[in-house]
């Protein structure tokens, strides 16, 4: 079998947590095996933090201090990972990426400027540290292995910073990078989750969670049997356990319920994960690094009928809604209008609704691109059209193919959230029925899922 295992950044927490992923690795060594990494847990956040740190106020000392922290839980990991026979090769490429990122720290901080592009530049510091090691603890138990950034395994992207896209010809460049490592050297890669390049060479990001994507670009390249996604979760679950405990595991579900789940904030995958393998319908399973024998979730073509309603709950706070209003337009016309305005911005719509007898439309997206959705709209039909924002919203979406069909599904929903104090500001459902979604206030989201995951039922078993 042909394999794409990715671990994730709560998987590769220590050098403890990565000898024991190594293994994982190990243990299915006859297959052909391509890894992706993340970084190590929490590294991307403080390398944002950082950066926006160093941006607002001059602070060498701040830099100096956050490196130094850095280095030693690297450091650290090797120490614990690898054997000496790699350690110093390992340590020598830390050193070098440590010592380069110390300078663009030192230079966003003298220049006072951050743009989308060195922002990408600084986030690619944590797979770029941690691949090498995972590489090493690899090579340190007797598997052979060669680190890649994503730009070296031919992911190259657009230059749309901070959420770029791989270009078409991913695939081809995938394939014709990674096929003779796997066939002739009998290696295994192991590869930057999250990064790509852009054709000139500079580094790019997919989008926070985006080394889900690497892996599924890898296998639909390189024609894997399956891509195993190793997170510390027993699978795909009802909801998010950290809202509902209670959440429950789903063995199998379908792309297109996925798809829907991870739109709408699902943090277990990336949103786009899924649109490389389900074409060649490559199963994803997801699985747990912690409790690696639970069978864990299938993400396939194969389930695509069920019987239940709503399988699962998904929740996103960090959204605001953009409403837009007039009388006496050509609803169509702006329609085309405001989309083309927002994808010019590349503004990331998260749902909308409309009523057309007066042009009113709300359109529901993330907080961080509010300033960027209002700016263009501002302006349209010479001001006689007005645009303002809610903020503090947060979206739930309720997710299930059985949905299709069965009668009074959203009347059970709304009902429920009703008999319990939520309002709803807002409401979406398509003609799919794979889901239906609503905008309730963010101090009522957990709530509503909550609310709704009891009233389905999705905790029993
Ligand atoms: P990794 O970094 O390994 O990719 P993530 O942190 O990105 O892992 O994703 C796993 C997290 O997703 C879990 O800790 C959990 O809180 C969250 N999550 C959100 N929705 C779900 C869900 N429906 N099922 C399982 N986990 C979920
Ligand atoms: N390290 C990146 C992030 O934290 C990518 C990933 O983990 O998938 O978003
Ligand atoms: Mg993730």
């Amino acid at each position: 079998m042909r394999i794409v295992m990715k671990f994730g950044g709560t998987s590769m927490k220590d050098g403890n947590s990565i000898l024991h992923c190594a293994n994982l690795v190990k243990k299915f060594a006859e297959n052909e095996i391509v890894v992706a990494v993340s970084a190590m847990a929490g590294v991307t956040d403080s390398l944002l933090q950082a950066a926006k740190k160093c941006y607002t106020e001059q602070s060498t000392g701040f830099i100096k201090m956050f490196i130094a922290e850095l280095a030693k839980r690297h450091y650290d990991a090797v120490n614990t990972a690898v054997d000496e026979s790699h350690r110093q090769r390992v340590i020598a490429h830390i050193d070098r990426l440590i010592d380069e990122l110390e300078k663009v720290l030192l230079g966003i901080s003298y220049l006072g400027e951050l743009t989308k592009r060195s922002e990408d530049y600084i986030l690619s510091f944590g797979e770029r540290l941690s691949a090498p090691i995972f590489s090493a603890a690899l090579l340190s138990i007797g598997v052979d292995s060669l680190a890649l950034t994503g730009g070296d395994a031919g992911i190259v992207t657009d230059r749309n910073f901070g959420r770029a896209k791989p270009i078409p010809e991913v695939y081809t460049l995938i394939k014709s990078r990674l096929e003779p490592l796997l066939t002739i050297k009998h290696t295994v890669p192991v590869i930057t989750g999250f990064i790509g390049a852009t054709e000139g060479g500079s580094i790019t990001t997919l989008g926070r969670g985006g080394s889900d994507l690497t892996a599924t670009l890898i296998a639909s390249a390189i024609d894997a049997d399956e891509v195993w996604l190793w997170k510390e979760v027993d699978g795909v679950l009802t909801t998010d356990p950290k809202i509902v405990p209670e959440a429950r595991v789903i063995p199998e579900i379908s792309y297109q319920e996925a798809m829907e789940l991870s739109h709408f904030g699902a943090k277990i995958l990336h949103p786009r994960a899924l649109e490389p393998v389900m074409l060649k319908r490559i199963p994803v399973r997801i699985k747990n690094t912690f409790n690696p024998e639970a069978p864990g979730t299938v993400i396939s073509h194969s389930c695509e009928s069920t019987k239940d309603i709503v399988k699962a709950l998904s929740l996103v706070e960090k959204v605001a809604i953009v409403n837009i209003s007039g009388a006496g337009f050509d609803f169509a016309e702006v329609m085309a209008e405001v989309f083309r305005r927002l994808a010019n911005e590349g503004v990331n719509v998260i749902m909308l609704a409309q009523s057309s007898s007066e042009l009113n439309l709300s359109i529901v997206v993330d907080e961080s691109d509010v300033g960027r959705a209002m700016r263009p709209l501002k302006h349209m039909g010479n001001g006689t059209i007005s645009v303002t924002k809610l903020e503090d919203v947060a979206v739930v979406s309720a997710v299930g193919a059985g949905m299709a069909g069965t009668p009074g599904v959203a009347g059970r929903i709304f009902s429920a959230l009703g008999k319990n104090g939520v309002n709803v500001i807002m409401i979406s459902q398509s003609c799919s029925e794979y889901n239906v979604s609503f905008a309730v206030s963010k101090a009522d989201g957990k709530r509503a899922v909550k609310v709704l995951h009891d009233e389905f039922r999705l905790g029993d078993s």
